[in-house]
């Protein structure tokens, strides 16, 4: 829930009454314009003539496009100011103006008194045009010019007033037992709350406090309820400010509001200063799209600044939080910054469970099978699972119930579903166990595979650009590598198509990275490695030409080898592919049980952890588990 505090408008009374009287003069104008010189009805020309010569008319008054016949000589008020009931003691006849000099000398014999009046027929309206209307549009303007320089914290003025609001210690009432399914971002998390109660106990060892700390993952997943979990449980104040709210119009106000930021951060120490979407502000300086953007330098600059400046032993801390680490400029991410960073991940199935019973506390459910919600849900995100609570809590009091049933939750989850499909976020029961066995492949042909790194995690859960992921982490690091490793890795890479084509009996395109990445590999081994029969030792790798110089991606190879030698290298891959795939297949389908068996489990429980996948392992197949780990 990200609470927005309102902006001040500090002359909001004024711009009401203004539109009032806007509207009060538009009003009496229309009035005006339509009622006073449109009243009177127009007799026919020769009508009006023939009164004239019957000696009815004694008087006419002559505009631009009317004559005005009066039976009265008497001449009240001006004309213009005349309302009109004040000629209704004289009867009036009135007439379209027609160019007729004879009319003139028609007049001068019966005696009728004639004169012209210029063409603005209403005084009132006159005024109003050439006068009031212009005043009050520019008072307008100057009004709205004001109000920006006001809103920019009266940015080029004075040092200006932020518009982050302290809220004071225990106003925070969000804790970590409010937030479920990130148990790895909380751990780390704890740490900041240990840090930010008790500085002195890491500052007397000569241990340095963290200076930032961010957030990372998808939309929804919790980041800004954890920032305030975290100011929540240390009791100290907190500052949110999102890193739109720093990117104005003009420049220089955005670096003002950091400085000012931190000057207020620094007087209530310990606090928590949280930057919400830090990309906002954090792009990289580099590869702006459209040019650079001088505003967002500054206040890019400003925070790097700020952020050296500050003492962490005060017991102020930076979180930030952004699903675009890829984009942030890599000032942000060096030591002494943000250097630590917590990924919050999408739930899997028990951090799914654990979500709903929290926002599931407050609704009353009756015989709901929450753990069976969760296994449904798959990829959904805390906000989406926050929100199915709610939406199936409305179902259930339009269907006129007291308490929220399980066909209110299939309901309301079928509903998001169909949205986060939109957003490809959700895949289909085929796609998931399509994933689930891609995924399996990687891992087995990893732990069944001597010398490849132990795997870590397995799962298929989307992150990324990608459907599943299978992390496997060296034990220690390599400083050489060989021909062997190389190869260790790219039957790993192949693993997930072989599941793919044993079980499914047909390929995927999920797996063209993995390809690309082994293609890359056997590549090396060939021309850059010289690990090739026929080139043995001999790098065929060729300069690397870079047409933009160093920030440049799109580095042009020059082969500098003959025909030939490019066919060689050709043929060479791909007997080397068909080789390690054959040997990848063939493990694979020697382990058929193995792999049906984790794969299902995975699609039960979405993630696998290290210990999970290898009792998986031992448990169902020890006797072809030859691996020493
Ligand atoms: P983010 O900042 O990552 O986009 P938010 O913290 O704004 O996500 O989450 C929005 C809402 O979704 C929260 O206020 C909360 O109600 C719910 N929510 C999200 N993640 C979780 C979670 N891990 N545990 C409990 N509720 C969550
Ligand atoms: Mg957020
Ligand atoms: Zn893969």
């Amino acid at each position: 829930m990200s609470l927005k505090l309102p902006d001040i408008k500090p002359f909001k009374g004024w711009k009401f009454s203004l539109v009032y009287i806007l509207i009060l003069i538009v009003g009496i104008s229309l009035f005006n314009y339509l009622f006073m010189n449109k009243a009177q009805p127009t007799v026919d020309f020769s009508d009006f003539k023939r009164r004239i010569e019957l000696g009815e008319i004694k008087r006419v008054e002559i505009s631009d496009s009317y004559f005005t016949g009066f039976t009265t000589i008497r001449r009240e008020l001006p004309p213009t100011l005349r309302f009109p009931s004040s000629s209704a003691e004289s009867t009036t006849y009135r007439t379209v103006a027609i160019n007729d000099p004879k009319i003139l000398e028609l007049m001068d014999q019966k005696g009728v008194a004639y004169y012209a009046v210029s063409r603005e027929g209403n005084a009132l309206l006159n005024i109003l045009f050439s006068w009031v209307l212009p005043i009050v549009f520019f008072f307008v303007i100057w009004r709205f010019l004001m109000k920006r320089m006001g809103n920019m914290g009266g940015g080029i003025l004075s040092a200006g007033q932020n518009k982050a609001v302290i809220i004071a210690e225990g106003d925070i009432s969000t804790r970590f037992s409010d937030v479920a399914g990130v148990d790895e971002a909380k751990e780390e998390l704890v740490e900041v709350v240990d840090f930010l109660k008790n500085p002195q106990k890491y500052t007397d060892i000569g241990g340095k406090i963290p200076k930032g700390v961010l957030l990372v993952g998808p939309p929804g997943t919790g980041k800004t309820l954890l920032a305030r979990a975290v100011a929540g449980e240390a009791h100290v104040a907190f500052f949110r400010m999102s890193g739109a709210d720093f990117v104005e119009m003009f420049v220089g106000v955005g670096a003002a509001r950091v400085r000012d930021l931190f000057k207020q951060a620094r007087t209530k120490a310990p606090c928590i200063i949280f930057i919400d979407e830090l990309d906002a502000i954090g792009k990289s300086r580099i590869n702006g799209i459209g040019g650079g953007n001088d505003e967002r330098e500054q206040t890019l600059n400003q925070l790097l600044v700020e952020m050296d400046g500050f003492d962490s032993t005060k017991g102020l801390i930076i979180l930030a939080a952004t699903n675009r680490p890829d984009v942030l400029d890599t000032a942000l991410l060096r030591p002494g910054r943000f250097d630590r960073q917590v990924l919050v991940d999408r739930p899997d199935v028990k951090g799914r469970e654990a979500i709903l019973k929290i926002h599931a506390k407050t609704v009353k459910l009756d015989s709901v099978d929450l753990s069976a919600i969760a296994r449904m849900t798959s990829g959904f995100v805390g906000a989406d699972l926050a929100n199915i609570v709610n939406e199936s809590a409305i179902l259930a009091v339009r269907s006129g119930r007291q308490v929220v049933i399980q066909k209110d939750f299939e309901e309301a989850i079928e509903k998001t579903i169909a949205g986060l499909q939109k957003k490809s976020r959700i895949l289909s029961d085929k796609e998931r166990s399509i994933v689930a066995y891609h995924e399996t492949g990687h891992a087995l042909v990893a732990a069944l595979t001597p010398g490849a790194d132990p795997v870590q995690k397995v799962s298929i859960i989307p992150r990324g650009f990608g459907l599943g992921y299978t992390i496997t982490l060296p034990v220690e690091d390599h400083y050489h590598i060989t021909e062997q490793d190389l190869l260790t890795k790219v039957k790993v890479l192949l693993g997930g198509r072989a599941a793919e084509e044993l079980t499914f009996g047909n390929m995927s395109t999920g797996a063209a990275n993995d390809i690309t990445r082994a293609t890359d590999i056997v590549w090396k081994i060939i021309t850059e490695y010289g690990m090739s029969a026929r080139f043995k030792n001999v790098t065929l790798s060729s300069r690397r030409v870079s047409i933009l110089g160093d920030q440049d991606q799109t580095t042009r190879f020059n082969r500098e080898y003959s025909e030939s030698t490019q066919q060689y290298i050709d043929e060479e891959i791909a007997r080397i592919m068909d080789q390690q795939y054959a040997y990848v297949k063939e493990l694979l389908s020697n382990n058929g049980d193995l792999l049906i068996a984790v794969a299902e489990e995975l699609l039960k429980k979405e993630t696998l952890g290290e210990q999970e996948f290898k009792d998986l392992l031992f448990s169902n197949n020890s006797h072809s588990f030859k691996k020493d780990n």
